[in-house]
């Protein structure tokens, strides 16, 4: 008997999966390459609530899963971000409907098939926990038990580590604190351990994975290391090991960045050198009513901070366009800051309202062709910027990791320090090095190079 699991959306959501492959495996169960395998007794998702469009393609797999069950016996589950409203239709359509921090409770469920076991959250709103979610001990409690599981990672080259899980900041459009509950940060004695013994078995990227990364350890206060200190200790791990690694981490709060943080990275190769700074929006009027605790004085004062201390880094961002009430002076203050940032990278979305998040009460105001408009004007800019970024590193020596083999034949495909791609022409017995590649060529959001 084979199992099947379908991550959607973020690097949390793929950690997840890791985790619950391994329960799976613990049943005895093979993993299935495709979907199509006439093997497969339990098929699963690990669902997105970020975005409508990722729920969108939850309901269009499970319904083709549900045919599947005519012609031989099938149990479908979702876990992941679920919202309220999406978690009572999901009953109807999949027999296992929980959160993930009941994973340990899944070969359980799964002997008890057909019992939903999650009772439904009651109404919160923002700033306040639903009712129903457990407290942030509890939490704690469910989360460290989930992180107990050892992962089946993916990768022999590159990890994800999850060291928090939740978030306390309830931007308005954001339906993760309702989904996932308050932060909880996982003991830094395990993250410690599990990144040590990724670099010792051979891993060369580790990130370091939480809603809102850089307040690690603010919800255990005089108990538990912060995140800089965190950082320092992988730094001082590294200096301990012969082996080269970079550690990357997603994603932070612009609030919560500190020049300490800033100063560790900058004095240790195995933190590397880069940020994933999201700006959302590039106007102090819709960062407000985003809830973003930070305006563009504070966002441009952190960016300052990035190049002044780190001058090499590669500076990522995550933005929103068309947000309730967003007009087109806010949205224009918003490709003016992307092309004052000048950002390697961009990911880019146009605003859907999350049943459940603050702003699904408020007008979805934005034409849908408009925000598509705002998407391609950001798009463009992007792709204007970062061809001018790549361009400049043409010519250059830089260290890439190799991490598989690229659709070009001959070629490896892999990533800077900066995380920006590159195809390399070598022999895929180098996949899992880091080696020195001359910069030839430039693409908007890649490179082309040769070992040097
Ligand atoms: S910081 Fe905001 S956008 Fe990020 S997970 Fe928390 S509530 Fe969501």
């Amino acid at each position: 008997m084979k199992y099947f699991i379908l991550p959607f959306g973020c690097q949390m959501n793929r950690s997840d999966a890791e985790r619950v492959r391994t329960v799976l495996s613990s049943m005895g169960y093979g993993e299935a390459a495709d979907e199509d395998d006439p093997e497969i007794g339990v098929m699963g998702i690990i669902a997105c609530s970020v975005r409508q469009k990722a729920i969108d393609r939850v309901y269009g797999r499970v319904r083709n899963w549900n045919r599947l069950k005519s012609r031989r016996p099938l149990i479908t589950f979702v876990s992941g971000c679920v919202l309220d409203e999406d978690r009572h239709k999901f009953l109807k359509l999949f027999d296992l409907v929980f959160p993930i921090d009941r994973l340990p409770q899944l070969p359980e469920m799964i002997r008890q098939y057909g019992v939903p076991t999650i009772p439904p959250l009651a109404d919160g709103g923002v700033g306040a926990p639903r009712v129903g979610q457990p407290g942030r001990d509890e939490a704690r409690d469910r989360i460290e038990s989930f992180w107990h599981v050892a992962p089946a990672y993916a990768s022999t080259v590159e990890a994800f580590v999850p060291i928090q899980n939740g978030c306390d900041k309830f931007c308005t459009y954001c339906a993760v604190p309702y989904t996932r509950g308050r932060e909880v940060s996982r003991p830094s004695r395990d993250v410690l351990e599990e990144v040590e013994s990724l670099v010792r078995s051979g891993r060369r990227s580790i990130t370091l994975l939480g809603q809102n990364v850089n307040s690690y350890g603010l919800d255990r206060r005089g108990e538990e290391m912060g995140f800089a200190e965190l950082m320092d200790e992988i730094a001082a791990f590294g200096r301990r090991s012969d082996r080269r690694f970079w550690t990357y981490f997603t994603s932070p709060h612009p609030r919560d960045i500190t020049t300490d943080l800033l100063d560790v990275m900058a004095a240790s190769p195995v933190l590397a050198d880069w940020v994933h700074l999201p700006l959302q929006a590039g106007d102090d009027e819709v960062l407000r009513r985003m809830n973003r605790s930070y305006d563009m004085e504070r966002y441009r004062s952190v960016v300052a901070d990035i190049r002044r201390i780190l001058p090499n880094a590669a500076l990522f961002t995550d933005i929103i366009v068309g947000f309730s009430g967003e007009s087109r002076e806010q949205f224009d203050a918003t490709a003016a800051a992307m092309r004052e940032f000048r950002y390697d990278m961009a990911y880019i979305a146009q605003y859907s309202p999350r049943p459940g998040a603050r702003s699904a009460d408020w007008p979805d105001d934005v034409p849908r062709t408009e925000k598509s408009r705002r998407y391609h004007v950001l798009s463009r800019v992007l792709q204007d910027l970062a061809l001018e970024a790549n361009r400049r590193r043409v010519g250059r020596v830089v260290p890439v990791l190799l991490t598989a083999e690229d659709r070009k034949p001959g070629c490896l495909s892999g990533y800077t320090e900066g995380r920006i791609p590159v195809r390399v022409a070598a022999d895929s017995r180098r996949i899992g090095e880091i080696v020195d590649v001359e910069v030839v060529d430039a693409r908007p959001l890649s490179l082309e190079g040769r070992v040097a």
